[in-house]
Formats: C-alpha cells, sequence, structure tokens
C-alpha cells in the first residue's frame, strides 16, 4: 500500500476535506495531510492553527499524520517517500486546475501519481472560502466544518472587532467579519 500526501491550504478544515481524508485513509497505508506554507496568500488562519485544527479533526483516524510543507508539492512528497498526491474534485470548475497541476507535477515527478477523489455529494458546493463568507454574512457554519472549527472561526472575527453583526448565530459571538481571502 502506497503513503498519500493530501496537500492544501485547509484555511480552515472543513467535512469535506475530512471526507477525503477519511476515504484516503482507507485506500492508502498512510495518508499525511500537509499544509502548504504560501508566502502569496494572507490566510484567515496561521499554519500552526491549521494545524492543530486538523490534528483534532483526525484524531479518530490511526493513519493519518498532520504535516506543513513549502515549495514544490512532489519535492516534499519524494521527501516523504510517498508515491501518491492526492486531491478531491467537486465541480467541473475544479477540473482544468486539477488537470493541469496534475499534468504539471506528472512532468517533474513521473513515478508520483495523482489520484482524485469524488467528492460526497453532500459536500460538493462546500469549500474553506465558502465557509469564511457564510460566516462573514452571519450565516450558521455549523453544518459544514467541526464544532471547535466553527468556534476559531467565530472567535477569530470576534478579535477582529466585537459586537457588531446582529445576524450571527446564537451560538456565535456577535461580531463584524473580515472579507476572506
Ligand atoms: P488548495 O488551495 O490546494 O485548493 P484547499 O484546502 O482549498 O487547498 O483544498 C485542498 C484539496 O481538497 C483540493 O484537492 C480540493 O479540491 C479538495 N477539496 C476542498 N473542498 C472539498 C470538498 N468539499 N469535497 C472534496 N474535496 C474538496
Amino acid at each position: 500500500m502506497a503513503i498519500a500526501i493530501y496537500p492544501g491550504s485547509f484555511d480552515p478544515i472543513t467535512l469535506g476535506h475530512i471526507d477525503i481524508i477519511e476515504r484516503g485513509c482507507k485506500l492508502f497505508e498512510k495518508t499525511i495531510v500537509a499544509v502548504l506554507r504560501n508566502p502569496n496568500k494572507s490566510p484567515l488562519f496561521t499554519v500552526e492553527e491549521r494545524l492543530q485544527q486538523i490534528r483534532i479533526s483526525t484524531a479518530h483516524l490511526s493513519n493519518v499524520e498532520v504535516d506543513s510543507f513549502e515549495g514544490l508539492t512532489v519535492n516534499y512528497a519524494r521527501i516523504r517517500s510517498a508515491q501518491v498526491l492526492l486531491r478531491g474534485l467537486r465541480v467541473l470548475s475544479d477540473f482544468e486546475m486539477e488537470l493541469q497541476m496534475a499534468h504539471t507535477n506528472k512532468t517533474l515527478a513521473a513515478e508520483i501519481e495523482t489520484v482524485f477523489l469524488a467528492t460526497s455529494k453532500e459536500y460538493s458546493f462546500l469549500s474553506s472560502s465558502v465557509v469564511k463568507e457564510i460566516a462573514r454574512f452571519g450565516g450558521s457554519i455549523d453544518h459544514f466544518v467541526p464544532q471547535h472549527v466553527a468556534l476559531d472561526i467565530y472567535k477569530c472575527y470576534a478579535k477582529t472587532q466585537h459586537g457588531q453583526n446582529p445576524t450571527l448565530p446564537e451560538t456565535a459571538p456577535r461580531v463584524n467579519l473580515p472579507h476572506p481571502n
């Protein structure tokens, strides 16, 4: 059985990501969830916060490792002796970008395969950006991310500005939310 790297931003991890991780764990000896340290993005959560969120969210899985990396994913995969890059596919618009990335990675490292898992249909609309957007406009995100991540999001925005948004759900602090990246 192969070792798989599941790379991404995970800003923050959603139930869609967790679904892919759980299914990856059944297919591969080990799945390494790898947070890309990307200096070109301004994320809501630091890499360390995201690592912690992913660790808590995957604590029920025995063959998961959580790590971060910078630079080319294929270089990181080689360092970790992984043979597979795991990616999730949602809608058709994911496909073009993912295929381009898979071809690029194959050219850089012919021995590494990209494996796509189709999203479970209940998560096909779900992305980290959507979660941040919903929270920003005061909607409940409790069905989209684990509870501890939802609390982190509410807390994070509460730090920015407290007491301004009248439409946040009952359980959340009432805050104004900054625009997601
Ligand atoms: P990236 O910036 O690399 O796209 P993301 O954290 O947004 O990082 O996504 C990481 C991977 O998880 C990607 O392959 C993405 O397609 C997949 N993914 C994200 N959301 C879902 C979802 N709801 N269902 C299935 N796969 C998903």
